[in-house]
């Protein structure tokens, strides 16, 4: 990569969310190994971000290339329509196995805004079928984010989120203010009472209630209590409102469960998987329910559920997620995911004092260090990179997800980093 493709980009690629009037440099990455990137000047930066969530296993594994190659040459891809093949069903198979007892009807699709557009049309039919049209709002806490797609959209973070430029077109939702007991604080059922109230006033007009569990993303890196999750469990059976579970950010071991929902030892109705479903490697998602509610859905006068991406099932995505979740099946991510919870909890306290930082948080593979202002992208950009680190902040927020194999000395380079890095701000 030489300056005129990096001004090439400049010019005619948007990023995500960038602008193209003003953007902000980008680094050239040409390789990337386990943990680590390599840039296109030779440096080598260790990643705290797993590329958004995705790369668990870290990148150029072994395993996922020799899944792909093999992929390859039977078929990349082939239509889902009336055909089926292996690397589908043996991913599926692997879906059910891994996630709670009822959830054994599966829609794959091509990205997790996808897998979150088809969750709510599934609630959304459901209640068609059973003759309860009325009954096609969906419910929400403040600080989620669901993806970029206009359903989606319609329910993440009202403030925060991109209601205020497209709200003309956006269905209206019915949200409630999000949890503010933390994961690790001491309980209290007056938590669920806004949520509780959102249910009383308007479960008659509402399909489902969907969130992320314990730890919301990109609306906030908040982490909440498992009570809270139960409580909403209850709720949806006292109401008759399905429970969607967007874990497309905290499934597959990230939390320190398999999925955030173990936490409050309690079953979605309808579940959102995707980020690290292919450990990385591509894009893939899927969406789960039950037999009951797949098999209501299809009693519509429509008799099919209304969906069916072009690329649905697409045999490569699926053969490199196979093969991700058959590592994850061996079960080293538990110890893996562990050990990074302890070592972050060890090395962000030290965080706790410093003048710019307002509150540290810590749970499974995720540590997230809140500031009291907001950071200056580029300057942080920069630092960090100097630091040989790859972290990629938002607003006020710092944080990292490393992936499962990072070393105890290459984690302590990430936090060092991020320790020299924030200790110096203004
Ligand atoms: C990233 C994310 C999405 C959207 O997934 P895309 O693959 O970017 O479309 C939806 N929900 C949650 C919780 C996410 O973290």
């Amino acid at each position: 990569m030489n300056e005129s493709d990096f001004l090439f980009d400049k010019e005619h690629i948007w990023h995500p969310y960038t602008s193209l009037i003003s953007p902000l440099p980008c680094i050239g990455v040409i390789e990337a190994h386990g943990v680590e990137l390599t840039l296109h000047d030779g440096r080598k930066l260790i990643d705290g971000m797993s590329s958004w969530w995705s790369t668990i296993h870290g990148y150029n594994h072994p395993r996922l290339n020799q899944a792909a190659k093999d992929q390859i040459n039977n078929m990349s891809h082939v239509m889902f329509g009336g055909i089926t093949h292996p690397s589908a069903i043996a991913l599926c198979r692997r879906l059910v196995e891994m996630t709670a007892p009822s959830l054994d009807r599966v829609f794959i699709s091509d990205s997790g805004s996808v897998a979150v557009e088809v969750a709510l049309k599934m609630a959304i039919q459901y209640w068609v079928a059973k003759d309860k049209p009325e009954k096609s709002k969906m419910l929400t806490i403040e600080h989620g984010y669901h993806g970029d797609t206009f359903a989606a959209m319609s329910v993440c973070d009202p403030i925060n989120g991109m209601h205020e430029l497209f709200n003309e077109v956006l269905n209206q939702q019915l949200f409630a203010t999000a949890p503010q007991i933390g994961f690790y604080d001491e309980w209290n059922e007056n938590d669920i009472l806004p949520i509780k109230a959102v249910f009383e006033a308007h479960h008659q007009h509402a399909a489902a209630i969907i969130l992320e569990p314990i730890v919301q993303g990109a609306g906030g890196m908040r982490m909440y209590h498992p009570n809270y999750l139960k409580a909403v469990r209850e709720l949806c059976n006292e109401f008759d409102v399905l429970l969607i579970c967007d874990e497309i950010a905290t499934g597959f071991g990230r939390t320190g469960k398999l999925f955030a929902y173990e936490h409050a030892q309690i079953e979605p109705d309808i579940l959102c998987v995707g980020k690290a479903l292919t450990g990385g490697y591509m894009s893939l998602a899927a969406t789960m329910t039950s037999k009951t509610i797949g098999e209501t859905i299809c009693k519509t006068k429509a008799g099919v559920f209304m969906h069916g991406p072009t690329f649905m099932g697409n045999p490569l995505a699926c053969a490199v997620a196979n093969e991700s979740l058959a590592i994850l099946q061996e079960g080293h991510w538990k110890d893996q995911v562990g050990s990074i919870e302890q070592q972050l909890k060890n090395q962000f306290s030290k965080f706790e004092i410093l003048d710019q930082v307002a509150e540290v948080r810590v749970l499974g593979a995720i540590g997230v260090i809140e500031l009291k202002t907001s950071v200056d992208m580029e300057s942080i950009q920069a630092a960090f990179v100097l630091q040989g680190i790859w972290v990629r902040p938002f607003g006020k927020l710092v944080y990292i997800m490393p992936q499962y194999i990072i070393t105890d000395d290459e984690l302590t380079t990430l936090c060092d980093g991020i320790y020299q890095v924030i200790s110096n701000l203004e």
